[in-house]
């Protein structure tokens, strides 16, 4: 195993997880992962993250911390709203 075939491997890893690669570069990358235990290691934390990732956050889902501004700014206008005037 070289250096060079690890590199090559890793750099092509979010394509193979994306299915993105043709079948005769994706085999490549699959066999250069049954055979070298680092780059193996690399394609399994990808995958686990990834999961974790699908599990959380299905389609486009805004992120929490824009969740969390959106749901203070309606909040505030609320309580505005409700004040009473004068
Ligand atoms: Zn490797």
């Amino acid at each position: 195993m070289t250096d060079r075939e690890c590199a090559v491997a890793l750099e092509r890893l979010y394509e193979f997880l994306d299915h993105e690669l043709a079948d005769a570069d994706a085999d490549a990358i699959r066999a250069h992962l049954d055979a070298c235990e680092p780059c193996l290691d690399a394609y399994g934390v990808e995958e686990h993250i990834r999961s974790l990732v699908k599990r959380c956050c299905t389609g486009t889902r805004a992120p929490d911390t824009l969740r969390v501004r959106v749901t203070q700014v309606t909040t505030m206008t609320v309580v505005v709203r409700h004040t009473p005037s004068g």
